[in-house]
């Protein structure tokens, strides 16, 4: 007895090689029927016995194609028809339709194959691609998504391509990028002053970079500045130009066996360097041999190439690293665009790798980390984004604007949030530019056209100040601030799928509280609609405001100051007096002896800044959270060291004091205890004090939850710590691995706070 069953698929399966695949499986199991693009995805009918109907939904999201990505598959049946084979349609697009548009994916084996096999008729031919692999998200400038809505458009398919383009068996079919040597995109090397270079541009390229040479190269999400890794001098030369003065470059290897020379590589971070995004994965270097590329002997940066272009600069071989940073100065977005990088980038660069197919917007290189047992994003962007994170149910289109440092937005439709790329720092107008250039371009691509803006309460943050603006230029917009920690718990629990209440401990640099004070040390009891302030790092001055983040030395004098009162300058570190002018000190004594005059804070971060600054001399920093990856650097592996105490307070909102720690902090230099055994002692104890916290919680409230989030859980000591001694307890424990839990996830929890606002 003959079945009809209607397979509906929604998820990112439009221009991504899944109708032949269905095509294919459908053969596989004797079925009939036919396969078409549908408003969310694909449309599938299939008829035969109900075993191999069975086998074939079994089978389908198992080995869909590698850019595919299955949210649901719902099945329902019909009545049958006659027909006698498997057929693909032709796409019928209804005006509702909306589509997910896929990221970019790194170059794929067959299409390496191809690249390096003399035989092929893209030999050698820098923008090989398929439905695999290839731009997808920063060559797409609006729906629908084919060829002509792409930065392709100009380029006409030669006969060849357009064969494969055309036909459903072959591995190009409908890949929108399809190009070759005849009818693609070409590069060209210009220097400095646009002068085109004589001969191939890229063995041209190869040898300038043997020769020590800056080279802007044009890649898939914006330009890279790339620099001989092995040349220590040409490295600082880069690091001088961009005024970086300490701040890790990643490097690009040409395959994971280099990748292993350089650094300790388990089996989960291969997978990850590997996978088809080839993000940069923060890895544990097995030497100390490339300070100027790594001058704090912190995780080195690692990718693999990911566009044919990078795998041709490694082809010959000369080459076994390069340093591939972001082209940009200091915190400024990544260039796209060949005259903005001639015109930015022409006093760091020597030479110009680029090419004429435009990037339609940036898109910086994703950054994670393996930390116990979980891979966190340092950075959500290239190869992940605009893939969606499903959430426990539909909510209304809101577009939610994230926070002012590592800034992204989110926008959401039905029962999915796009979390957007990585925007960076919202204080430049450059920035900005790009944030508001983000904000038009998803809603093009996702057809999102938001009822309601979600914002952080800080009233400074750009941010803020443009979803305030949005009043005035979109009429009935409803505009939601929410306060950052609970936006970092509700992140968590958005990605969870969690409801109700939860423990959340939000820890991180600086979050505006609603009380105007600077808070980050901070334990919720939060829903998704709101919270209650349950514990909080206690309050310290932080003398000069907003100047603590750079100078973390402050932050050390205050807290001194207020631990030993007028003896204070018997515990100041020499270091310290050497390195600070004399009179910013008198200041900052002024300021302090006026407390009223001084913000206040619960920061996490700024304490790790006190306590980095007595402890590793780390008086100014040149990138953000410098003080805290040095102390986590430096940090004794052994953790049966002891801990500091934190005295808890208790009151209605618990305070956790930390006069005592540092008491005992300059008790223990004095008696000339190692900065690594300091180190252990002060992240054991703050574990300690919050895990207790989170139990006097549990116990009073009945919460078994427990949600992790903020910046500081980027820390491995402190993430591992704090995880398991509370899973220990029984606790159930929730981090993020979809998002970053650091800022750059912040807009997720806003967007989820405002849709149950409503
Ligand atoms: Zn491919
Ligand atoms: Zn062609
Ligand atoms: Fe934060």
């Amino acid at each position: 007895m003959k079945q009809r069953v209607k397979v509906i698929v929604n998820g990112i399966v439009q221009g991504v090689g899944f109708r032949p695949y269905v095509y294919r499986l459908a053969q596989r199991f004797n079925l009939t029927g036919t396969v078409q693009n549908s408003e969310s995805g694909v449309s599938i009918e299939v008829q035969g016995v109900p075993k191999d109907i069975n086998s074939f939904v079994h089978e389908l999201p198992k080995q869909s194609p590698l850019l595919a990505s299955l949210f649901t598959i719902e099945t329902t049946q019909l009545l049958l028809v006659e027909e006698s084979s498997f057929v693909i349609l032709e796409s019928t697009r209804s005006h509702s339709s909306k589509t997910f548009i896929p990221p970019d994916i790194a170059t794929c084996d067959e299409c390496i194959r191809e690249l390096l096999n003399p035989d092929d008729r893209r030999f050698f031919y820098p923008f090989i691609n398929c439905t695999n692999c290839g731009p997808r998200f920063t060559i797409v400038r609006s729906v629908p998504y084919d060829r002509a809505q792409t930065s392709m458009a100009g380029f006409q398919m030669c006969s060849f391509c357009q064969a494969e383009y055309d036909d459903p068996l072959d591995r190009r079919f409908h890949a929108q990028p399809n190009a070759c040597w005849n009818c693609g995109p070409l590069v060209e090397l210009l220097d400095r002053n646009e002068n085109v270079q004589p001969g191939d541009p890229i063995v041209e390229a190869v040898r300038l970079l043997k020769q020590g040479s800056i080279i802007a190269i044009k890649g898939l999400g914006g330009f890279h500045l790339a620099v001989d890794a092995d040349q220590p001098h040409a490295v600082e030369e880069l690091r001088r130009r961009k005024s970086r003065p300490d701040k890790p470059f990643a490097v690009m290897v040409p395959h994971l066996e280099a990748a292993k020379v350089l650094c300790h590589v388990t089996d989960e971070e291969a997978t990850l360097l590997g996978s088809a995004q080839h993000p940069i994965v923060l890895l544990q270097e097995r030497s100390k041999a490339l300070r100027a590329v790594a001058p704090d002997g912190y995780h080195l940066g690692v990718f693999l190439p990911y566009t044919p272009l990078h795998h041709l600069l490694f082809a010959d071989g000369s080459l076994s690293m390069l340093v591939m940073t972001s082209a940009n100065l200091s915190e400024e977005p990544i260039a796209i665009e060949n005259d903005e990088a001639l015109d930015r980038l022409r006093g760091i660069a020597d030479f110009f790798l680029m090419h004429n197919r435009s990037i339609l917007l940036r898109c910086d290189d994703s950054v994670l980390r393996r930390i116990s047992g979980q891979t966190q994003f340092f950075r959500r962007s290239q190869g992940f984004v605009p893939y969606p994170v499903v959430l426990r149910q539909a909510v209304p289109p809101i577009l939610a604007v994230g926070g002012e440092l590592k800034n992204t937005l989110c926008m959401s439709r039905d029962r999915y949030a796009f979390l957007g790329q990585h925007i960076g720092d919202l204080t430049s107008l450059s920035g900005f530019h790009f944030f508001e250039e983000s904000v038009k371009h998803f809603e093009d691509i996702l057809e999102i056209h938001p009822k309601v803006i979600a914002h952080d309460l800080h009233p400074g943050y750009l941010s803020t100040q443009w979803a305030n603006s949005q009043r005035n230029v979109r009429g009935d917009i409803r505009i939601v601030g929410v306060q950052h920690h609970h936006a970092h718990i509700a992140s968590c629990m958005a990605e969870n799928l969690l409801s109700g209440e939860v423990i959340g401990v939000a820890l991180d640099g600086s979050g505006y509280g609603i009380d105007g004070s600077v808070w980050g040390g901070e334990v919720l009891i939060a829903s998704q609609e709101g919270f209650t302030r349950a514990a909080h790092l206690a309050y310290s001055a932080m003398p000069g405001g907003d100047r603590v983040v750079h100078e973390p030395w402050r932050m050390a004098l205050s807290h001194l100051m207020d631990t030993f009162g007028d003896s204070w300058r018997t515990q100041v570190p020499r270091s310290l007096m050497l390195s600070v002018p004399a009179s910013h000190i008198a200041a900052v004594e002024r300021i302090f002896a006026n407390r009223t005059y001084s913000p206040h804070t619960s920061s996490c971060g700024r304490l790790f800044d006190a306590i980095a600054a007595l402890v590793c001399d780390r008086m100014f920093i040149s990138y953000e959270a410098q003080g805290a990856i040095e102390l986590e650097t430096c940090c004794d592996r052994r953790s049966d060291l002891g801990s500091y105490r934190f005295p808890i307070s208790d009151d209605s909102c618990m305070q956790i004091e930390t006069n005592s720690l540092f008491y005992e902090v300059t008790t223990d230099l004095r008696n000339r205890v190692a900065p690594g055994i300091i180190s252990r002692r002060f992240h054991n104890g703050l574990i300690d004090v919050f895990v207790e916290v989170v139990f006097r919680i549990a116990n009073r409230s009945g919460l078994q939850r427990v949600c992790l989030s903020g910046g500081s859980f980027q820390n491995a000591i402190l993430f591992e710590g704090m995880k398991k001694k509370l899973e220990a307890a029984g606790l159930n424990i929730f981090t993020q691995t979809q998002v970053p839990t650091g800022d750059g996830g912040l807009s997720l929890g806003q967007l989820l706070v405002a849709a149950n606002q409503l």
